[in-house]
């Protein structure tokens, strides 16, 4: 099972950053989890192309994570020969969001519709809400969601895809909790999303500091790993970004709570588990 991490930015702007997304290619299936900003030139980066897709996975409806879905769904239409389907997973509310974006994208539907003549049906979006417990496949790959707590944005989720014995889990925004936890058992890769507590503590504007409480830290996110016997850590999301050279303190944080394997980078970093 390879992990890539498209984005590993936040909301802050970056140049060298795109938003939220990571990718996970599992025997035949290739799952985009979350869609923030400049998640097609990533996935070109990583050599997929939206028609190829098989499944968009959303943990949340924050904009950071959503920003991009409309053109994933806009270039997998133009880009597709033929109507080709898509199934977005997402925690409940998923279905108006998708809504509206589709709303947004009402009149390129049109022009494009009445300019190609071999483009005779609108994108074929499908919009499942899922919530803890649930369970779906995606080809032969095995789903399950569990609720997290990203609160107040409520409900938010994680999910694990299993593929011959081998797991990940997106955990997604979110401070640990039980749910999560618990499906992070044992699984091969752990994919959370992260701050630099030490350094958001020291800036000065509230707006900044208020994100605190609903996102893991480093050490939050070792920690879990460690309780749940999880056997790498990906982490991504990195706010504030990190900088050239700073890797290693990110990653000694986290190695004073989590003995194995921990995995960060630019975007694109790329690791196969299992
Ligand atoms: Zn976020
Ligand atoms: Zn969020």
């Amino acid at each position: 099972m390879e992990i890539t991490l498209l984005g590993t930015g936040s909301p802050i702007p970056d140049a060298n950053r795109a938003g939220p997304s990571t990718l996970v290619r599992a025997g035949e299936a290739i799952v985009l989890a979350d869609c923030g900003r400049a998640v097609v030139m990533r996935l070109m980066a990583a050599g997929v192309i939206p028609p190829m897709l098989s499944a968009v996975l959303v943990t949340h409806l924050h904009s950071d994570h959503l920003t991009d879905l409309n053109d994933v769904i806009t270039t997998r239409w133009v880009m597709s020969p033929m109507p080709n389907p898509i199934t977005v997973y997402g925690p409940q509310g998923t279905a108006e969001v998708v809504a509206g974006m589709m709303a947004m994208l009402a009149p390129d539907i049109r022009y494009r519709l009445a300019h190609h003549e071999d483009l005779n049906d609108p994108p074929a979006v499908t919009v499942v809400e899922v919530e803890q417990g649930d369970e779906f496949m995606i080809g032969d790959v095995t789903v399950k969601v569990a609720a997290t707590d990203h609160r107040p944005v409520e409900p938010t989720v994680a999910f694990r895809l299993e593929h011959d014995g081998v797991s990940t889990v997106l955990g997604g925004d979110g401070v640990p909790c039980d749910t999560l936890e618990a499906l992070c058992a044992g699984a091969d890769a752990y994919v959370q999303t992260v701050l630099r507590e030490d350094i958001v503590r020291t800036v000065p504007l509230q707006r900044f500091t208020d994100i605190l409480d609903y996102h893991s830290s480093v050490e939050q996110a070792a920690q879990v790993a460690t309780r749940a016997g999880v056997k790498t850590l990906v982490l991504t999301h990195y706010v504030p970004a990190i900088q050239p050279g700073q890797e290693d303190e990110w990653r000694a944080l986290a190695a004073a709570h989590f003995a194995g394997e921990i995995v960060l980078g630019p975007d694109l970093t790329s690791v196969t588990v299992g």
